[in-house]
């Protein structure tokens, strides 16, 4: 069993990173913000009440994520761990999660910062595209589509995500400076932070990624057995 968590800001990586520690670990990527933008577009309960803050940039309030993510922790398919992709975002969703996860006999094992300058995230943000279907994320400049505004994965269509104009793109980055910066402290004094450099390639960084992971793996490996069939 094992609870990861990758923080970074907007535009550093975290999705794609995410979807290939998942399919290493066998274990479910959950990012806030994808669960979010689907109630947006089911325009469900949640999704209303989320939709104005996502569309300028501000964080949906920790009341209504914190429960988001309590209902999805009960999940089976979470029971043996999860990466969190974009959550927690603030010290108090930090606190509730070690919270969720206590009360399921569980912690968070690792954080890993995935850490690149502001100049390349606003350059990774402005050219990104984003399946409709699938929310796999591409990039015109390093990772493009083979048809142009087709996902090669599923076929759905590639468009830019509202949040993506550079003026929330900017909100995002101040947010992520105001409220999320101090959670590195936070994880940095519980002692299970780890730097990566996310500035490398996606193959490098993911390498660096699964080194962080195997080594607090072999630290505990009574509760967690690389090699048992989930960390191939
Ligand atoms: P992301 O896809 O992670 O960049 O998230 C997109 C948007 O969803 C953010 O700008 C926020 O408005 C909202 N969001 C995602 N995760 C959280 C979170 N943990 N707390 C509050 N708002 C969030």
């Amino acid at each position: 069993m094992v609870d990861i968590v990758l923080l970074g800001v907007p535009g550093a990586g975290k999705g794609t990173q995410c979807e290939l520690l998942a399919k290493w670990l066998s274990l479910p990527c959950i990012a806030t913000g994808e669960l979010f933008r689907a109630a947006v577009e089911e325009q469900t309960e949640l999704g209303l009440r989320a939709e104005s803050y996502i569309d300028k940039g501000e964080l949906v309030p920790d009341e209504i994520t914190v429960r988001m993510m309590a209902e999805r922790l009960a999940r089976a398919e979470c029971a043996q761990g999860v990466i969190f992709d974009g959550f927690p975002r603030t010290v108090a969703q930090a606190e509730a999660l070690n919270t969720i996860l206590g009360d399921l006999g569980r912690q968070v094992d690792v954080v890993l910062h995935v850490a690149v300058s502001q100049s390349s995230v606003l350059m990774r943000l402005s050219g990104r595209w984003i399946c409709r279907r699938c929310g796999r994320a591409y990039h015109q400049l390093y990772n493009s589509e083979e048809v142009l505004g087709i996902c090669d994965v599923c076929g759905g269509q590639l468009h830019q995500r509202d949040d993506d104009r550079p003026e929330t793109q900017r909100r995002r980055l101040e947010v992520f400076l105001e409220l999320t910066a101090p959670l590195l402290e936070f994880y940095r004094t519980s002692g299970i932070l780890v730097e990566i450099d996310g500035e490398q390639d996606v193959a490098a960084v993911h390498r660096d990624l699964r080194q962080a992971i195997a080594a607090i793996l072999v630290e505990e490996p009574e509760s967690w057995l690389p090699g048992s069939g989930h960390a191939a």
